[in-house]
């Protein structure tokens, strides 16, 4: 539970350590503590990138995405569509 001190822009943790399982003294054991309950909840998405060294076979694509078929990518390195690169 964090409730914020009145007229301050500091908070008060209140961590109930029967649930935490071990006891919390210091700040490092508070962000140990934190850092354990939130990353459970983190998804984080790998980004998609590209490099100019990927071993790819690049076609000539013309006007249409040769993966999803949308036209008109003629002037873009990028299908709008299903995001395939053009480089
Ligand atoms: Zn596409």
């Amino acid at each position: 539970m964090a409730l914020k001190i009145d007229s301050s822009e500091k908070y008060a943790l209140f961590v109930n350590e029967t649930k935490y399982g071990s006891e919390i003294n210091n700040l490092k054991d508070l962000q140990k503590y934190i850092d354990n309950k939130y990353d459970k909840k983190k998804t984080v998405e790998q980004p998609k990138f590209y490099t100019k060294t990927d071993k790819a076979t690049y076609v000539n694509v013309g006007n249409i995405c040769p993966a999803c078929k949308y036209e008109g990518v003629s002037n873009l390195k990028e299908c709008p569509s299903c995001e395939l690169n053009f480089n």
